[in-house]
């Protein structure tokens, strides 16, 4: 017998056997196979469970003799007798789930959706990446066979060793919707890069194999590989009757089905598109587009995953948080000796009632009046430290513990605040015992962090990853077609959050404090007399707190001011969850505000982040609204930008997220249009996928000329490459410097300068059809260097006049091209653009501004109609503004 040590690298399965990779200290990968003997359990009426016999029989995939053993019901916790059927086929399991689905109600079955890999797992006590010793022997020609296993390490270590790994990646160099061997595969090792072409199928195979054989990396880092590369490549591979050396296993016949239509699933209430899947065997391959967990907390977000629900790496990479949440209570109730009861929504559509996930749904809001927006100085914020999570944990909620049947009768035990629900005393629940795991992760990681651990950038990815599944836990746990949910349990939670949220707001009004807002597991609160809070006044509150909540109680930060953007800007988010402010060290904190949203362009997104810089400089709104006129400056400078086309064209892209299959739009919406177009062209844009487009002409008769795709700009870069001419929008006409509004602009400018800047009035007075904002602009009379952006504008006038294509401080942030004047740049619907400008002005500026109707700033009709002066009386605006609450 031989012995082996290292860590399980990769692990899989193929009919009745099951593959591990060991990785050995050294390095060396080695192969060993076992076998692994699933076992599921049924309850049902003699006569039905004949069948069910009969049917295993007949498929033959039965390793022993059917017997009856006794198991603990999950909700109801009662011992019953079930039939043991140990499958000798796993690769059957899948199939005769979804048979056994159609039956449901007719019988109860038990373990049959457990991932075999990870059966396998929890039989050996072993988990991804462990360090493990192996017992083993060779037989003749064959693979090692396992005798033993077992696992040197926990799996409940917080602090682990991860083996070497060598990763390198590969992408393409264009968008990956257009003709792959119209594209350039790039592959790059961590010392060099390749790019390969891909009009021939055989040399592409064949390059990539060498790169492959001198690199012999551990993972594959891809974008798109899973949608796109893999299936091209393996298909390619297969009618050229090429061998890959993508796979390290080239012993298990593993078939692999080239399929290239992904999926696309109903999560949180919005549409999420996934590729099908292309893992390798005893290779890692990640697709970075593909992974929910990867784009949060990267590479060793998955592994900490991974471990702790005992999914495969790859598995993990490809699976949502929720998926491993799950995997680690099933963990939780096999070790409690339950029959895991059948997870319904595996099977369910799309259109899954997940929809009160949304997190805040069910959290006491004390929200003020913020119909005009308002803005708030000297305001702390205090945040329950993972308030959910931690109700769960202390209050023993899980969904077999809420209203069990074992306490029916039992008076003593624990009720749900204002519901009344019963909450179990016999059992501990396994939905609060697995999340006390994870939640004391996390705070371990938190500490660490805090500590200035050596490895900042691991332990902060371990602590997201964590994180994202705490955030999903409470959702799951109100999924009924979750394994492990129940209404009752989530509506549990958040009476609880009320009830601490107002136990929070009487403590604090005790402390003399008054609590200006309130949201879910976060309170705001200001001195009664408005005078700065420092954080010695706050630790006596939060102790406090925590001692009549039994939730600890954290600062989240004290703020100089405080706003709350208006309520009807955007109905679609939450108000109550929209914030920004700038904390007294002068950092700044916003919440859904545009700058942090995904759905507003890049150049919009970089005008609010200048104007929030701006504000930062300031700890009073007072101050802040003497200088308003250079906030307004800061508008204009970007307002000009879209009225000149002085701008790079990709910042005005808009990125969304389909919610549809083409054929199922109906409205006129931009993702629809946008989708057809793309449909037009070639290409089938899946729901939930990524769409991105600039807006040409929102308001034209003719839909195809609204909008206009990347896709279509890159085709229009490269003439020679277009794909179907037919459905092009009529050809944009491109803005060039010789248009006659850029003209006149710049002969403006030149005059501005010739007269003194003092002499602009007058001069406006006899040009008055120029644009009023750029005259606006340079009549404001600041001392120079008042601050830095005063500067660039002007510098930025320089530059236009004697056409400068310098790099600009404000551009080269959101675009990483150097800023050119090209005739690249198409004809964009400026009204859009300049509509979305204001919006993202108004947002933040409003509940501070002398003036309300922010429209104005770009109407071409009149005057701007307010005068920038500096001696004009603010505070009567802020009191009026402050003054309504309604908790
Ligand atoms: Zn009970």
């Amino acid at each position: 017998m031989e012995t082996y040590k290292g860590y399980l690298f990769d692990i899989y399965h193929s009919e009745q056997k099951i593959y591990l990779w060991i990785k050995s200290d050294t390095g060396e990968l080695k192969l060993f196979v076992d076998e692994y003997f699933p076992i599921i359990y049924a309850n049902a009426s003699p006569s039905i469970l004949k069948k069910l016999v009969k049917r295993f029989y007949e498929l033959d995939a039965l390793a022993e003799i059917p017997s009856f053993t006794e198991k603990r019901l999950f909700y109801q916790n009662k011992t019953i007798p079930v039939l043991k059927l140990v499958i000798s086929k796993p690769q059957l399991l899948p199939r005769i789930t979804n048979k056994l689905f159609n039956l449901y109600g007719k019988y109860d079955i038990y373990h049959s959706d457990i991932e075999i890999t990870t059966g396998y797992m929890v039989e050996k006590n072993i988990y991804p990446l462990a360090y493990l010793t192996i017992e083993y022997e060779i037989p003749p020609n064959k693979i090692n066979r396992i005798k033993s296993v077992t696992s040197l390490t926990d799996i409940n270590e917080l602090d682990y060793n991860i083996p070497e790994l060598r990763a390198i990646s590969l992408y393409l160099e264009k968008s990956h919707r257009h003709p792959f061997q119209e594209n350039t595969l790039i592959v790059e090792t961590p010392k060099e890069k390749y790019n390969i072409p891909t009009k021939n199928g055989i040399t592409l195979i064949e390059k990539l194999n060498l790169i492959l054989q001198k690199h012999n990396p551990d993972i594959i880092l891809s974008s798109f590989g899973d949608q796109v590369i893999f299936p091209y490549l393996f298909k390619t591979a297969q009618e050229c009757h090429l061998t890959t050396e993508f796979d390290r296993d080239k012993t298990s016949l593993i078939r692999r089905s080239i399929q290239t239509q992904g999926t696309s699933f109903n999560t949180y209430g919005t549409i999420v598109f996934r590729a099908p899947s292309y893992p390798l065997f005893g290779r890692w391959h990640i697709d970075s587009r593909n992974s929910f967990v990867y784009k949060e907390a990267e590479l060793i977000g998955i592994i900490e995953l991974s471990r702790i629900s005992r999914l495969p790496i790859q598995k993990m990479a490809r699976a949502s948080t929720g998926k491993a949440l799950t995997y680690i209570e099933v963990d939780v109730a096999l070790r409690m000796n339950y029959l895991v009861p059948w997870q319904k929504s595996a099977l369910e559509s799309e259109k899954s009632a997940l929809q009160l996930l949304n997190a805040d749904k069910g959290g006491l809001v004390f929200q003020a009046d913020i119909q005009n927006g308002f803005v708030l100085e000297n305001v702390a914020q205090l945040d329950f430290s993972q308030m959910y999570p931690n109700i769960m944990v202390k209050h023993n909620i899980s969904p077999e513990t809420i209203n069990c049947l074992c306490c029916e009768d039992d008076p003593n035990v624990e009720k749900v605040p204002s519901l009344g629900y019963r909450i179990c005393a016999k059992r501990k629940g396994i939905v609060s015992e697995a999340l006390a795991h994870i939640v004391q992760r996390r705070n371990h990681y938190k500490e660490q962090k805090r500590n200035n651990h050596p490895n900042l950038l691991n332990i902060q990815s371990k602590q997201s990853s964590l994180k994202w599944m705490l955030v999903t836990s409470f959702g799951y746990l109100g999924y009924r077609n979750a394994k492990f949910g129940k209404l009752e349990s989530h509506e549990a939670v958040t009476a609880f959050g009320r009830e601490k949220l107002i136990n929070a707001k009487e403590v604090s009004e005790e402390f003399q404090y008054k609590v200006v807002h309130g949201i879910t597991d976060s309170i705001f609160i200001q001195k009664k007399d408005t005078t700065p809070i420092t954080n010695e006044d706050l630790t006596f509150l939060c102790l406090e707190i925590e001692k009549r909540t039994k939730i600890k109680m954290e600062i989240e930060g004290i703020y100089s001011w405080l706003c709350f953007p208006p309520s009807t800007q955007d109905e679609k988010l939450p108000v109550a969850n929209r914030y920004m402010g700038r904390f007294i060290d002068g950092q700044f904190k916003g919440r859904g505000i545009i700058t942090r949203r995904k759905d507003f362009p890049n150049f919009i997104k970089d005008a609010q982040n200048k104007m929030i810089q701006w504000m930062c400089q300031f700890k009073s709104i007072s101050e802040m609204q003497k200088k308003e006129s250079e906030i307004l400056n800061l508008f204009f400078y970007y307002d000009q930008k879209l009225t000149t086309g002085n701008l790079n064209w990709k910042d005005l892209v808009i990125q969304k997220s389909t919610s549809k299959e083409p054929e199922d739009y109906t409205v006129d919406a931009p993702s629809t249009i946008a989708v057809k177009d793309l449909l037009a062209m070639g290409v089938h844009v899946q729901a939930g996928e990524k769409i991105k487009y600039i807006v040409i002409n929102q308001k034209s008769d003719k839909k195809g000329e609204r909008y206009l795709t990347l896709e279509r700009m890159e085709q229009k870069e490269n003439p020679k490459k277009q794909i179907d001419d037919k459905n092009v929008p009529s050809n944009p006409s491109l803005y060039q410097n010789s248009s006659p509004k850029y003209k006149k602009i710049e002969k403006r400018i030149e005059t501005l300068e010739q007269n003194s800047i003092q002499n602009v009035t007058e001069n406006s007075k006899i040009n008055s059809k120029i644009n009023q904002r750029t005259i606006a602009k340079y009549q404001i009379h600041e001392p120079p260097n008042q601050f830095h952006i005063q500067e660039n504008i002007e510098n930025e006038a320089h530059s236009i006049t004697n056409k400068i294509n310098k790099p600009n401080d404000f551009t080269s942030e959101c675009s990483n091209s150097p800023f050119k004047f090209t005739n690249q740049t198409p004809k964009y619907d400026q009204h859009y653009y300049r509509s979305l400008l204001v919006k993202s002005f108004k947002e933040i500026w409003v509940g501070i501004s002398s003036f309300k109707n922010f429209e104005i700033l770009i109407s071409n009709e009149t005057f701007l109609p307010f005068a920038f002066e500096k001696s004009q009386n603010y505070s009567k605006n802020i009191n009026k503004t402050n003054s309504i609450f309604i908790a």
